[in-house]
């Protein structure tokens, strides 16, 4: 029985699964990953510290299988393959000849270059790099982190001109720790998360490279995200395992769940929401602040997909268990919601950190309407659930809309889609059947599928689709008429929130104005 090892590395910490050809998890470990928070808006990772975590949990989980297997060749598990997913953005840079880095990672969440991000949208390059990347300028992409690395560690231009030193996301970085040195290499769906690749041409871009002041030869080799990335080192792992699948873990989950065409949809609900659109090899542009973003096809090949992200989800959930103290458990809130036949009007927009697309106001705030003398704490929970399922509605029309494509069914993942009610109301709200898998690393697992295709695993996405336990699905079953007055009711209470936004900015401008 052949098997992947399925590295993800995330921003908490790394996840290491065995997954054999059945698609069954035979051995997984986790290791945390400590957090450097130098100064606010500083969020840094130790480049050593990510090596260490995937090495040790890399083992300790090949370690469990073996065991599980019943001994070395006892059970025949032969792992024949890595498979790569990775926190996306994130930024180091280290010497080609020692393989040491020069300094800490930039963290996707790090703010460092705000200012320099403003200094190029001031030049107007905004749109001249929208229609090259597919995104937005902002901090959290890596090309003013690659600039302030460079910038800012002693002598790192001076050497990066000799030719001395390498870049790259945490793909890259492992690539080059796990094969020694021998291969520096990404795939599209990482570089395209850069702001360095232009995504119609898949391949650097020389006008983003000068407009971000990086020298082409820093960068790494973009390969096809289902393929060859080199070769493990046999005293890492016990043997040498060819690394054969990488993709950036948005994409990975996307793949994963077996989205790979067009009007495929995934929706993880965590902390936030991150839904991904699959739209085929079209490259769509959005007119709503979506992202555009290199995803998989079938075999991994590059085509795109829209990326939309709603701040807060589970996390208003976590604020009425923690902050308000009127739920338990998270599991909870589907029994209180269940306890009334209606949200009788209330609704909650949790817009805590302002609103993301397709609204897009960071001045908006967490806003509860249609409070009534018969409004109980059930009412709250249920609203805090309804919201995930507007919101996630608003965003994936913001990408029919852009795209002209049409929703097959939505896949979903993450912390709150394990709750039933939530789930149901969902499928209700959007008239869309939803898939929830039984195994919830979809990440894991998209990269198990990418690596394992390239291996001779699986000679059909389509099989390794079918090594997986059915998933449970949640079926429409809301009248037209009833969803109709709900999402009245939503979009009513987001005007609401945008209003209450709007009005305060207004009186601050007036105050500035009145000295
Ligand atoms: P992250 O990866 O962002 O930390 P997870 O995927 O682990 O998030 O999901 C955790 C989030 O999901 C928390 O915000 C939690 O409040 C929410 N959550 C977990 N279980 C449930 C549930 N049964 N119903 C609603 N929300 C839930």
């Amino acid at each position: 029985m052949r098997a992947v090892l399925a590295i993800d590395q995330g921003t908490t910490g790394t996840t290491c699964l065995v997954i054999d050809e059945r698609g069954q998890v035979r051995g997984r470990a986790y290791a945390e990953l400590p957090q450097h928070y130098p100064a606010p808006g500083l969020v840094e990772h130790e480049p050593e510290e990510i090596w260490a975590s995937v090495l040790g949990a890399g083992r300790t989980a090949l370690a469990a299988a073996e065991r599980e297997a019943g001994g070395a060749g006892a059970g025949g598990l032969d792992v024949a393959c890595i498979g790569i997913t990775n926190q996306r953005e994130t930024t180091i840079l280290w010497d080609r000849a020692t393989g040491a880095p020069l300094g800490r990672a930039i963290v996707w969440q790090d703010r460092r270059t705000a200012d320099r991000c403003r200094e190029l949208r001031g030049q107007g390059l905004e749109s001249f790099i929208r229609n090259r990347t597919g995104l937005v300028l902002d901090p959290y992409f890596s090309g003013t982190k690659v600039e302030w690395l460079l910038d800012h560690l002693p002598g790192a231009r001076e050497r990066a001109a000799r030719g001395e030193l390498a870049v790259g996301t945490v793909d890259s970085w492992l690539i080059w720790r796990l094969t020694g040195g021998a291969v520096h290499a990404t795939d599209p769906t990482n570089a395209s998360r850069t702001l360095l690749y232009d995504i119609d041409l898949l391949d650097w871009s020389d006008p983003l490279l000068r407009t971000f002041n990086v020298p082409r030869a820093l960068l790494p080799d973009v390969r096809p995200s289902s393929g060859a990335f080199g070769v493990a080192d046999a005293s890492l792992f016990g043997k040498a395992l060819p690394i054969t699948g990488v993709a950036g873990d948005q994409q990975a989950a996307l793949y994963g769940q077996g989205c790979w065409r067009a009007g495929h949809a995934k929706n993880t609900y965590g902390t936030g929401a991150f839904l991904l659109m699959h739209t085929g090899a079209d490259r769509v542009a959005s007119g709503a602040g979506l992202l555009t973003t290199v995803a998989c096809g079938p075999r991994g090949e590059p085509a795109y997909a829209l990326e939309g992200s709603i701040f807060i989800a589970g996390a208003a959930i976590q604020w009425l268990r923690d902050g308000l103290r009127i739920l338990d458990s998270a599991p909870e809130s589907a029994t209180l919601a269940a306890s009334i036949r209606s949200n009788d009007g209330v609704y909650f927009v949790p817009a805590f950190v302002g609103l993301g697309a397709p609204h897009w106001d960071a001045e908006a705030r967490g806003t509860i309407v249609g409070l009534t003398r018969g409004s109980t704490r059930a009412h709250i929970v249920r609203a805090a659930l309804e919201s995930m399922a507007y919101g996630t509605r608003d965003v994936l029309e913001a990408m029919v809309a852009d795209s002209d494509v049409h929703l097959a069914d939505l896949a979903v993942d993450g912390g709150a889609a394990q709750n039933d009610w939530l789930m149901q109301f969902q499928a209700d709200i959007l008239d869309v059947t939803i898939r929830r898998p039984r195994m919830v690393e979809s990440t894991a697992l998209g990269a198990a599928g990418l690596a394992g295709l390239a291996a001779g695993i699986w000679s059909e996405p389509g099989e390794f689709v079918a090594a997986r336990p059915e998933p449970t699905v949640f079926s429409p079953r809301m009248r037209a008429a009833e969803r109709a007055t709900l999402v009245r009711g939503w979009t009513r209470a987001v005007k609401a929130a945008l209003a209450w936004a709007g009005e305060q900015e207004q009186e601050q401008e007036n105050e500035q104005e009145n000295g």
